[in-house]
């Protein structure tokens, strides 16, 4: 196996922005994550830049005002021209080659760091948009706790369809409605009461979150042309978060026989800073299947895989009610889980999606699906923390929620830390509910 880590993970590495070095920052000089910013509230050009404690390095301004190694300009280029997406199209040599130029720019005693010093800008200054243009988005169900806990509602004695374990489930998703969060409107659907004779229209009283992690395509392939898992790691760019907005009722009325279409679609939201593969690298785990469930048919399958598919990343849910922010209440951890939990690696969802010829593009985004783990604390959605509303849950401040309601804000957050690593986050990403 390739060793994984490199320079720029050495947990001993500091930065000159002092930011960068408190320890609890999500982006140290290990992380590096894009994200596309400009100035709030100036009508400006979208750029592309770099989180760097609680600063943003511009690269629009550090590829003119720093010196820079000959064969780093021309990786620079696209990103100073605010093109996330022509430099993941560069290829995976070329994120690497970036990756170690930035963090030598950013570490403590570069020569680069007088000239970079004016190529930052505090984040808190920034208004950020989503980091590149989505062209697909795919939604996956790899979350096998979330899969088995919400089958177990409809089908107590057999809560996994067969095919669970088998191939890795998902469905075509909406990409023009993904955005960064902030005002999420809730939406209108048809529904039909369970003692009903016929559906309605209106608004859905079945709004929940789905907690997952997102990931950008960073290869494409062509039509007809699917890609092997030894490909398939050089093909994934990075992860975000990704709220996956679900309308309950809506879903239940809808999904037969061809699964979730506008009980999804109204609005997904994703964190703005893209942290790359590369980055998360100390954090890589082996992928393995619990004893007496089939392995991965050979296509799904590699040495590789095997010994590093899985990321370890600490995922959670925090909920602030309207009347919690009145009250000063700060918001409240409703869950808290792994991304190991999920049952599919990305390199197995990717090669899957592509296996049967389907052309995946630069800029595509790859949903987990809801990220639970097996017990109490780690439901990912409110669905399974109330049991679809049966068993309504009591906020601290002693209101109730069965699903969410005008108002409340839904904060999605993760990190990785790992013994011998610097530890870094995926930052946040909030949405709020507008009636
Ligand atoms: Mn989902």
């Amino acid at each position: 196996m390739k060793t994984l880590t490199n320079a720029t993970h050495d947990p001993s590495l500091k930065s000159w922005v002092a930011s960068a070095n408190s320890g609890a920052t999500d982006f140290p000089i290990q992380n590096l994550p894009y994200g596309r910013f400009r100035r709030a509230g100036v009508d400006e050009p979208w750029r592309i830049g770099v989180a760097i404690g609680d600063q943003v390095l511009d690269l629009h301004l550090a590829y003119r005002q720093a010196p820079w190694a000959d064969e780093v300009r021309p990786l620079l280029e696209p990103l100073a021209a605010g093109d996330l997406h022509a430099f993941m199209a560069l290829g995976a040599p070329a994120w690497h080659v970036l990756r170690a130029a930035l963090s030598a720019a950013l570490a403590e005693g570069s020569e680069q760091a007088p000239f970079l010093e004016l190529c930052l800008l505090p984040q808190l200054q920034c208004e950020m948009s989503l980091p590149c243009r989505i062209g697909d988005y795919t939604d996956f169900y790899s979350g096998i706790h979330h899969a088995t806990t919400i089958g177990k509602l409809f089908r107590p004695d057999n809560p996994l369809l067969p095919n669970y374990k088998w191939v890795p489930i998902g469905y075509h998703g909406r990409a023009s409605s993904i955005g960064l969060g902030g005002t999420v409107k809730r939406p209108q659907g048809q529904t039909r009461a369970p003692d009903a004779a016929a559906p309605g229209f209106g608004p859905c009283q079945k709004l929940d979150y789905e907690l997952e992690v997102g990931a950008f395509v960073g290869r494409a392939n062509a039509l007809g042309e699917p890609v092997p898992m030894d490909q398939a790691e050089d093909a994934l760019f990075g992860l975000v978060l990704l709220n996956d907005w679900s309308a309950r009722d809506i879903q239940a009325w809808e999904y037969q026989p061809l699964g979730p279409f506008l009980s999804k679609s109204f609005a997904s939201s994703i964190s703005p800073w893209i942290v790359t593969m590369e980055a998360l690298a100390p954090f890589r785990r082996p992928f393995t299947r619990p004893a007496g469930d089939p392995q991965p048919l050979p296509y799904l399958d590699s040495g590789f895989n095997r010994a590093a598919g899985a990321i370890d990343m600490i995922l959670e849910v925090w909920l602030q009610t309207a009347a919690m922010l009145d009250a000063g209440q700060p918001a409240v951890r409703l869950s808290q889980s792994n991304l190991t939990d999920a049952y599919w690696t990305w390199a197995q969802m990717l090669v899957h999606h592509a296996s049967n010829g389907c052309n995946l593009q630069v800029g595509d985004l790859l949903g987990s699906g809801t990220l639970s783990g097996p017990k109490e604390g780690t439901y990912a959605s409110l669905m399974e923390l109330s049991a679809n509303g049966r068993q309504p849950i009591t906020l601290p401040g002693g209101e109730i929620r069965a699903f969410l309601q005008d108002g409340d804000t839904v904060t999605l957050r993760a990190f990785c830390a790992a013994a011998g690593a610097v530890r870094i986050g995926l930052g946040e990403v909030s949405g709020t509910i507008a009636g």
